[in-house]
């Protein structure tokens, strides 16, 4: 079976555009399963070798608050299921929110590996900004910019680890 990571995170913090940064730099293939889970994007990439999966959740999650949560919510629980180790999606530039901590709270309850990783970290006064996001207590934690891909190279080597 190939090994599968999930990306998950509330609306905005940037999740689809690390997808598609992993994808298009390993000239990987996204696969659209429509009307399957159209809340969700598949693609697969490679990297030092090894191939694995990549999910992108949470396209179609509504905007309004309250079904946000519920949305944020379900589209982790799946997750947590179907894939081998989690990224966890905050943005340094909000800093840590109420529907960050909800997330979180569910992903501690899991045994699966969880890669917290701060997007948005453009430069380094955002990187100091960073640092508060160690408090979600998360071992494994990184700090990207998504836009520029800075960052992306070390969260691959953890995930490949784990292969
Ligand atoms: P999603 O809802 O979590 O999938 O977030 P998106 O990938 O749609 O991104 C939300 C917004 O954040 C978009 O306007 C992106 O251009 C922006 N964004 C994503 N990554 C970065 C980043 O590394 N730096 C900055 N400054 N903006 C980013
Ligand atoms: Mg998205």
């Amino acid at each position: 079976m190939v090994f599968t990571v999930a990306i998950v995170g509330r609306p905005n913090v940037g999740k689809s555009t690390f997808f598609n940064r992993l994808l298009e730099q390993r000239k990987a293939i996204v696969d659209d399963v429509s009307g399957v889970t159209r809340d969700r994007q598949y693609g697969v990439t490679e990297w030092i070798g090894k191939s694995f999966n990549v999910i992108d959740t949470g396209g179609f999650v509504a905007n309004t608050s309250d079904i946000f949560e519920t949305e944020i919510r379900k589209q982790v629980k799946i997750a947590i299921e179907e894939a081998n180790a989690i990224i966890f999606m905050v943005d340094v530039t909000t800093g840590i929110t109420d529907l960050d901590q909800s997330v979180a709270d569910l992903l501690r309850r899991s045994t699966k590996p969880v890669f917290l990783c701060v997007n948005k970290v453009d430069n380094s006064e955002r990187m100091l900004e960073a640092t508060e996001f160690y408090s979600l207590g998360f071992e494994k934690i990184f700090f990207v910019s998504s836009i520029s891909g800075s960052g992306t190279g070390e969260i691959l080597d953890a995930v490949a680890e784990l292969i």
